[in-house]
């Protein structure tokens, strides 16, 4: 779909004077750092465990793994995996709770050489099953809780089925437990990744060996990352953000500590569980941050010390200036974190120290410099720099780029092309579709998207999506998904309007068609798609262009939800 506005870009200079040009395409937009990276994530964290074989690991509430035991399981997983013919550049599927194995499981498809695919136990089942399809993965690793919902999953596949091994049997004691040496090769996958697709189905990101190591060493260099580190696992295994909270701690002898996601609904324990737990990393969207804002305002002079923290990390979306004055008020010499970056190139690419709050005025906070051997480009559309303090499209090269989207060569092509001003050869870059500006000292702003695409509550959705799936619903005929506020939050809304008319004694309710596109949804769609409020319009207005008219749409009733 084309974009919605168009960036608003404006009057970009065709001939930049050199010293701007200078800037804009060198000294901000790159940071090289030269560091040995022949050694794999996979292999860092083995040597690690050579060195430190009873320090703990990964710990799960009362539950832990000491850095011995979590290599010993991921060798053992490894034979298993090498045995069923994984080798580099082939996917494994993993669907299991987020748990001490979770990370053993990943180890052990990564020193079998592979990639690793996670899904998401909370998906419907239609979901996993248009992904398994999708990724065409040859192997899914399946945890003893999830077994029947892989069963409903692949009961929907059609085509091919994955060959099941349960995770008794790949961490099944007897195996060989001494390493094998390392299979994939700096370009193999590490993961792929699936995110929101605007034209209805999802699309799997596959990130590289290289660009991953770059992105854990760049990031446990910038945090001055050690031995007495404690990250908080926060994010769930099907985003990018768990990637590197489960392994930049263990290559530093570090301890992860997995957070359940029910934690974050509950802001007093969530706290409660930072402090006992010692949490030195703390990565958080800002929509939580902002609900564990209110729980400390609220604690007032009882909120706790947070004495271990060193790096609160709001990442994933816009950080708000106010959430940033009312943590440093709290706070004041604990700096916030803004972490920039897409699914697409690595998870973070950009970084931002706040230490000092924000002006009242102020209307954003940077994302700030590239991590490093990363590239920023802002451009406009003819793809020329635009100037300093002017917006235009963030286009990502440099180490860390995603392949593309796995089996998917049209959408590949549309957003990762070829990177003019580096002199590589071969080399990309990502559109990402944030348009962005830099600031006097060379930081980043980001301003808006250049589409549709949202987030929500850290969610990266395309609204897109969820108008295709409700289109494929018999009974609609126009669809537009938004975001509006809600009862004093961002909420999706869904507008359609029906083949036929809701007339006639054998009609069904407003209420009993609502449900039933609801459950629609609920069906085929990640929880956090389905829209809030559901409006049903006699039709949807079409502006001049012959588009629906968003503008025209009405603000739903608070009753509807
Ligand atoms: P992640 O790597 O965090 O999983 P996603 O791929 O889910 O990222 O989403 C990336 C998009 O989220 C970006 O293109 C941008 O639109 C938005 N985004 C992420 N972090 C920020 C931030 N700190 N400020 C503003 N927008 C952000």
């Amino acid at each position: 779909r084309m974009a919605a506005k168009p960036h608003a870009t404006l009057g970009s200079l065709d001939v930049l004077p050199e010293e701007e040009r200078r800037r804009l395409l060198t000294e901000w937009s790159q940071r090289p750092v030269a560091r040995p990276m022949d050694r794999p994530v996979q292999a860092l964290i083995q040597e690690q465990a050579a060195r430190t074989p009873e320090r703990i690991a990964v710990t799960h509430w009362e539950a832990s793994l000491t850095y011995g035991e979590l290599d010993s399981l991921a060798n053992r997983a490894a034979h298993r995996l090498i045995a069923g013919g994984v080798d580099a550049d082939v996917l494994v599927a993993i669907l299991a709770e987020r748990d001490l194995r979770f990370p053993a499981a990943v180890l052990g498809v990564l020193k079998a050489g592979g990639g690793y695919l996670p899904l998401d136990p909370s998906l419907p089942p239609e979901r996993l099953a248009r992904i398994l399809e999708q990724s065409r993965v040859p192997t899914v690793v399946v945890s003893p809780g999830q077994q029947a919902l892989l069963e409903e999953a692949l009961a929907k596949v059609g085509g091919p089925r994955p060959a099941v091994v349960a995770s008794g049997e790949l961490f099944a004691q007897g195996g060989l437990e001494t390493p094998p040496p390392v299979r994939n090769a700096d370009a193999s996958l590490f993961y792929v990744i699936y995110t929101s697709g605007s034209t209805g189905v999802p699309k799997g990101a596959m990130l590289d060996h290289r660009g991953k190591l770059n992105h854990i060493l760049s990031m446990i260099d910038f945090m001055k990352l050690g031995p007495d580190d404690v990250m908080a696992e926060t994010a769930t295994q099907s985003f990018d953000v768990s990637v590197w909270q489960f392994l930049a701690p263990l290559v530093v002898g570090a301890r992860v500590e997995i957070f359940d996601t029910e934690l974050q609904y509950d802001a007093p324990r969530f706290l409660a569980e930072v402090e006992r737990r010692g949490v030195t990393v703390l990565e958080v969207v800002p929509s939580l941050l902002a609900n564990l804002l209110e729980e400390l305002e609220r604690l007032g002079e009882r909120r706790p010390p947070l004495q271990a923290l060193r790096w609160p990390m709001p990442t994933g979306e816009v950080l708000p200036p106010a959430h940033c004055r009312r943590w440093l008020r709290m706070y004041p010499h604990k700096p916030l974190l803004n972490g920039y970056g897409p699914t697409e190139v690595c998870d973070d690419t950009n970084l931002f120290v706040i230490e000092h709050p924000p002006a009242e005025d102020a209307e954003r906070v940077p994302i700030g410099f590239p991590l490093d051997n990363l590239e920023m480009y802002v451009l406009d559309r003819r793809m020329l720099p635009v100037p300093q303090g002017v917006p235009g499209e963030l286009y990502i090269g440099g180490v860390g780029v995603a392949r593309g989207y796995l089996h998917d060569p049209a959408r590949t092509a549309a957003v990762f092309l070829p990177n003019p001003f580096a002199s590589r050869p071969g080399a990309r870059f990502y559109k990402s579709g944030d348009v962005c500006r830099y600031r006097e000292d060379g930081a980043l702003e980001f301003v808006e998207r250049a589409d549709f695409q949202v987030k929500l509550r850290g969610f990266r959705i395309e609204p897109g999506e969820i108008e295709t799936t409700l289109q494929r619903h018999p009974r609609i005929k126009q669809a537009v998904v938004l975001v509006r506020e809600l009862g004093g939050g961002k909420e999706l809304v869904a507008y359609v309007s029906l083949q036929d008319a809701l007339e006639g004694a054998a009609a069904p309710s407003r209420a009993d068609v609502e449900a039933e596109l609801r459950g629609f949804l609920r069906e085929r769609l990640p929880h956090y798609m389905v829209p809030a409020a559901l409006v049903i319009l006699p039709f949807l207005k079409l502006n001049a262009n012959g588009k629906i008219d968003r503008k025209a749409l009405p603000a739903p009733d608070a009753d509807l939800f």
